[in-house]
Formats: structure tokens, sequence, C-alpha cells
């Protein structure tokens, strides 16, 4: 049976519901009809203004943003949904951090509420490095359907990659990675 790889950390019953679901090939046309709107998020401009704005409603106090943008080679799931690097620089004689938010090209697709959960998530580790309680209550502070936008997210990737598996007659895309479970897919 092939691993889900967007939800190993979810209990058997649930990964069971899943699999039912692309096995009946209803998993699309579920997320389809409950996430409707797209987003006008088209190039990193776009997306560090809406970065921004939200930082500015949500986490004015933290520090200043550093680049943002889509990045087409990042992957999802190896990088935990998206990528947050601290990158200390010297300057004026002090030690300055600087937030650099990568998000994968992905988003730029996806419906306008997954991007909000991946720019959530991102905003919410130049606070919490780690995924903990305070980095959770941070998420649910921006976003208060963040667990359900989290766990659909992952339902929408899962289900690209079936779309895509299928479409291509193959296993996956033809490349060859080692997934954190240590299945190479
Ligand atoms: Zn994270």
């Amino acid at each position: 049976m092939e691993p889900l790889n967007y939800l190993g950390g979810y209990p058997p019953d649930v990964q069971a519901r899943v699999r039912e679901l692309i096995a009946q090939d209803r998993l699309g046309a579920l997320l389809t009809a409950k996430y409707r709107d797209a987003h006008t998020v088209r190039n990193d401009g776009q997306l560090y203004a809406y970065v921004q704005a939200l930082k500015d409603r949500h986490m004015r106090k933290a520090p200043p943003l550093g680049k943002v943008l889509f990045d087409g080679k990042l992957q999802v799931l190896k990088h935990a949904l998206g990528t947050h690097t601290t990158i200390s620089r010297v300057q004026g004689g002090r030690l300055k951090a600087s937030r650099e938010i990568r998000i994968a090209s992905v988003f730029r697709d996806a419906p306008a509420d997954f991007l909000k959960m991946i720019v959530v998530h991102e905003l919410a580790h130049m606070k919490e490095a780690e995924h903990n309680k305070a980095f959770y209550q941070l998420c649910t502070h921006m976003a208060p359907d963040y667990h359900q936008l989290e766990f659909d997210l992952r339902l929408y990737l899962t289900h690209m990659d079936v779309a895509r598996r299928t479409a291509s007659g193959t296993h996956l895309d033809g490349a060859s990675h080692t997934t954190a479970q240590g299945f190479t897919t």
C-alpha cells in the first residue's frame, strides 16, 4: 500500500477514511466543494504584500520581514509545509536577525484558505521555531480554524499527488526521493 506521505502523523482510522475517498475518486470533489475561493497573489511582490498585511494585523511586534518569495524547488513535505530561515548578519556592529519566508509554488494555484494557512504557519515561526503549543496558539490566533485548514491542506496535497500519479501513469513524477519515513517513493 502506498504511504500517505502528508498524513503520516494522523491516526490509522483517519488514514483509512482518506484511502476510501481516494479509492472512490471523491477526494478532489470534496475539497473543491469546500474550498471554492481562489486568491489573486500571482508573484513575489504580491506575496510580500499579502504576508506583510497579515503580519501587521496579528504580529506587529515581530521583527521586520526579510525576503518573501515563491519557491518552485521547495518540497512541501520535506520542509514540514514551508520553510523559514533565520539569517543572522552583522549590521551596525550588532547581530540582526532577518527572516526569509519561502512558500512552495504549489500555493500560487491553491485555494485562498491554503495560502493563508501556510503564511500563518510561517509567520508563527518568526516567534516560535518549534511546532510546540505556543506555536499552534499563535497559528489559531491568526486563523481560528488553523487545525482544520492544515488537515485539509494535507488532503489537498495528497489529492494532487494521486492526480499526478494517475495522469502520468507512473509512480509519482519519475523523480525518486526518500521520505522521512524511509520509504522510497
Ligand atoms: Zn513549521
